[in-house]
């Protein structure tokens, strides 16, 4: 499909690079916000040379901003005022209530998300990395969950109903216990609980003890009995009472009751971690689309004035490590200013190319790629494919989607799926799916049903009439 010309208002010129400009740039690309900001507490940490300039600025110019919401000097850069999108890269407000700015609200219950099954959306995240054979095992175990969410019955047993050997039933046992919620179809709390420990790794202070409380210690850790955990442990009650503490605030033994679904962002990188939207699409009053690129930050990164005056008298021993800090501050700036350009101008040309999808959903979206999109921008491939990576966007609706999702090439067919499956009469093969597709001008094979059924978490005709009952 061709793209219109129109929507490219501005080709920046291009500046030669280095390779460290370069590689810093696309390592950054590659972050959400909430990554992004992890990454700049470190460097802010590491480098005296660098500077958060706190307060609210347009983190693009550095202008300060008061009562606006954004600076409408960048904003027109990106769109000529008057037209549509508005982009910019927005700064946390002063009091964290988003929802409180006059004359537009963020929902307050999400409505257009809907609401979904614990299997059906554990499903949908791992189904792509799934054979056939392993679908039929994810969807066994993921309708034997109990209320908790955690599986009612022995693994041994889907082995066999598959014909299939336990190490294969364990693999994807595996991937479904790494989805959200993490920890899902463990075979126990300790299961679960180790899980979610593991994918802590390093951020659990204590690791080894947590992990020795939570296998050995159960019966102490949920009496709260902190003098025998440490007398199991081989540590001092306060310390034991410090893991058990731990283990309670970060982990929880009931997959289910964890927080899941439509409020966190789909497919994230780092499963179990609450996080909002990167990217937020508003419908003005006046019809027009605003995105606002979440920056993290509630300040500006600049290079510390005060430390550029002492490199001028530094002593010799120290000069040449403060030359390095100075060089790397203003290179993480140029770089940052670089990926919010990029994904500011990626959502401008998204917006206007979905813009029906944006506002009426799944099955508007039109089937564009990477490639085409990055021939456009005049950037290489692999730039939009780090830019769109991880990032989630919410939509006017309220539901939060994965960006990729703009990129998605099958998703009005498998909206058609649903709405056909939603409204079966009587659960109806893949082959009989196939069919009432094609009569839509969707003309897919019966393995491609499958597959778009099991993307969708929707389980196979057999195990629907289970369900049914
Ligand atoms: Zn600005």
């Amino acid at each position: 499909m061709a793209l219109p010309s129109q929507v490219f208002t501005q080709r920046p010129s291009q500046r030669p690079q280095t390779t460290a400009h370069l590689a810093q740039t696309m390592s950054l690309l590659g972050l959400n916000s909430l990554e992004l900001s992890q990454k700049i507490e470190a460097a802010l940490a590491a480098n005296p040379a660098l500077e958060l300039l706190e307060g609210r600025h347009c983190p693009t110019c550095g202008r300060s901003l008061r009562k606006e919401r954004y600076c409408s000097n960048c904003a027109n850069k990106v769109t000529p005022t008057g037209e549509e999108p508005v982009v910019f890269i927005s700064p946390p407000e002063d009091n964290f209530g988003r929802g409180s700015r006059s004359g537009e609200e963020i929902p307050e219950d999400y409505s257009g998300a809907e609401p979904e099954n614990l299997a059906g959306y554990v499903l949908r995240q791992i189904a792509a990395d799934l054979e056939p054979i392993e679908q039929e095992i994810a969807a066994h175990i993921l309708t034997s969950l109990d209320e908790d969410g955690l599986l009612a019955i022995p693994l041994s047993e889907v082995a066999r109903f598959h014909h299939v050997s336990i190490d294969e039933v364990e693999a994807v046992a595996d991937m479904i216990h790494h989805a959200d919620p993490l920890g899902v179809g463990a075979s126990s709390t300790t299961e679960a609980l180790l899980v979610q420990l593991e994918t802590l790794g390093e951020q659990a202070p204590n690791f080894e003890l947590c992990a020795l409380a939570i296998r050995e210690g159960m019966g102490h850790l949920s009496k709260k009995q902190y003098a025998e955990l440490g007398h199991m442990l081989k540590v001092s009650r306060a310390k034991a009472q410090q893991i058990a503490e731990f283990i309670t605030h970060n982990l929880s033994p009931y997959p289910s009751r964890a927080h899941w679904g439509s409020l966190r962002t789909p497919n994230a990188d780092t499963p179990g971690v609450y996080q909002r939207a990167d990217i937020i699409v508003r419908r003005q009053d006046d019809g027009r689309l605003v995105v606002e690129v979440m920056w993290p930050l509630r300040g500006i990164l600049r290079v510390n004035p005060l430390f550029q005056q002492a490199l001028k008298e530094a002593p010799e021993e120290k000069a040449e490590q403060w030359k390095v800090d100075l060089e790397q501050a203003s290179l993480l700036i140029k770089c940052l200013a670089q990926r919010n350009q990029t994904i500011v101008r990626l959502m401008q040309v998204l917006a206007v190319l979905q813009r029906q999808f944006i506002l009426s959903g799944d099955a508007h979206i039109k089937p564009f790629t990477r490639a085409g999109i990055a021939d456009e921008l005049g950037v290489h491939e692999s730039t939009v494919s780090r830019a769109v990576a991880g990032k989630s966007v919410q939509l006017p609706s309220g539901k939060i989607v994965p960006l990729s999702q703009f990129f998605d090439r099958s998703l009005h067919i498998r909206t058609a799926l649903k709405k056909i499956i939603k409204d079966e009469p009587r659960p109806l093969s893949d082959t009989k799916l196939a069919k009432l597709l094609a009569k839509q001008g969707h003309r897919v094979a019966r393995r491609t049903v499958a597959k778009y059924r099991t993307m969708e978490g929707i389980l196979p005709a057999h195990l629907r009439k289970a369900q049914a009952v």
